[in-house]
């Protein structure tokens, strides 16, 4: 039986922590991109940027393994958030999603507007009627829609005028605290581990292998794309000879689902339809063979970069693994035996010819 490669797992979690208390809703994504650069910079891996502003690792296979067959793993930075639709008279703001998520899931959070000129305008997202001694039972009953959410500021703003003095406008990014939470018990809670768990277990396989002195069997091409949460994010940026694309994205845990916070989950369907199988089996292979704690599942209302890849013309085999999330685009959680099995479970997949 193989041993799979120890990964460090405080330095996957210290990646983990920092990068989820970066805002990077969809759109806005630089400086989350700034930081996994920096990270993969600390590794002595050079990346980078493609014009849409993806961050792309290339790393050199096995001298005589070499070219033969590249691969590419992808992971997203981008989360969901929103963005300003309208500065109303009464000073507050209506916004529009960004991604897809309902609005009672971010009802109470706190949240940062990001002004064109720079400035972070601290504010919560409330219901409209919001008082429970002013509107009663109409605070429970009103529907979660765009018409029944505004933003109140931490500013003096009674009218819109006043709002728009200040910076704020029609078109401002708008960010959802993650609210962060590592607990001793080896759970962390935060918005956002979709896909940012993903990521830090790439990062945490990046990390076994050069701590190991280990190369990739094959070229491998890491591309950290920032528009998956509206469909698009992997379609540009894999290398056109690349045979294999290895998505890392987060697995739905809840009822009915075979996914759990402690295994590397392997998807084998979801919206999109069912993955290649060779990528499926490997996966399997692999887990069985370092003793990786693994979980097949189908996710029913799903997508991911992978795909995106492949409606946008990409001739590979796509596979998909992730760390288990519950409550996914809501107040997420995951555990840290996920995070390790799912970046055992990569590093195996980029070392093993
Ligand atoms: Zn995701």
């Amino acid at each position: 039986m193989a041993t799979p490669l120890p990964i460090d797992l405080d330095a996957l979690k210290a990646f983990l922590i920092g990068l989820l208390n970066i805002p990077s809703p969809t759109g806005f994504t630089d400086r989350a991109i700034d930081y996994v650069d920096r990270a993969f910079s600390g590794l002595s891996l050079e990346a980078h940027r493609t014009p849409k502003g993806a961050l792309v690792v290339e790393w050199a296979g096995r001298p005589g393994v070499g070219a033969r067959a590249p691969r590419a793993l992808t992971a997203h930075v981008d989360t969901l958030g929103a963005m300003v639709k309208e500065v109303k008279e009464n000073g507050r703001l209506k916004l529009t999603k960004i991604g897809g998520f309902a609005w009672n899931t971010v009802e109470g959070e706190g949240c940062t507007v990001y002004t064109a000129s720079g400035e972070a305008v601290r504010g919560v997202l409330l219901v409209t009627k919001a008082s429970g001694h002013i509107f009663a039972g109409e605070t429970e009953s009103m529907k979660r829609d765009d018409d029944g959410m505004e933003v109140r500021l931490d500013v003096r703003s009674n009218s819109g005028k006043e709002t728009r003095a200040l910076g704020v406008a029609v078109g401002d990014f708008v960010a959802f605290d993650p609210r962060v939470e590592a607990g001793p018990a080896g759970f962390i809670r935060s918005r956002h581990l979709d896909d940012k768990a993903g990521v830090a277990c790439v990062y945490g396989a990046a990390k076994a292998l050069l701590d190991a002195g280990e190369m990739p069997a094959q070229r491998t091409t890491y591309l950290f794309s920032h528009y998956e949460e509206v469909g698009h994010g992997a379609a540009a940026g894999i290398p056109a000879d690349v045979v294999e694309l290895l998505a890392v994205d987060m697995a739905a845990v809840g009822q009915g689902q075979a996914s759990d916070e402690f295994s590397a989950n392997i998807c084998v369907k979801d919206s999109g339809g069912p993955y290649h199988l060779g990528m499926r089996h490997r996966l399997v292979e692999l887990a069985e063979a370092a003793a990786i704690p693994y979980r097949l599942d189908i996710y029913p209302y799903y997508g991911s970069d992978g795909e995106a890849y492949w409606r946008a013309g990409g001739d590979v085999r796509v596979g998909l693994v992730g760390p288990g999330v519950d409550a996914s685009h809501n107040y997420e959680r995951t555990h840290e035996e996920s995070l390790k099995a799912t970046a055992q479970l990569v590093a195996e997949y980029i070392r093993t010819v």
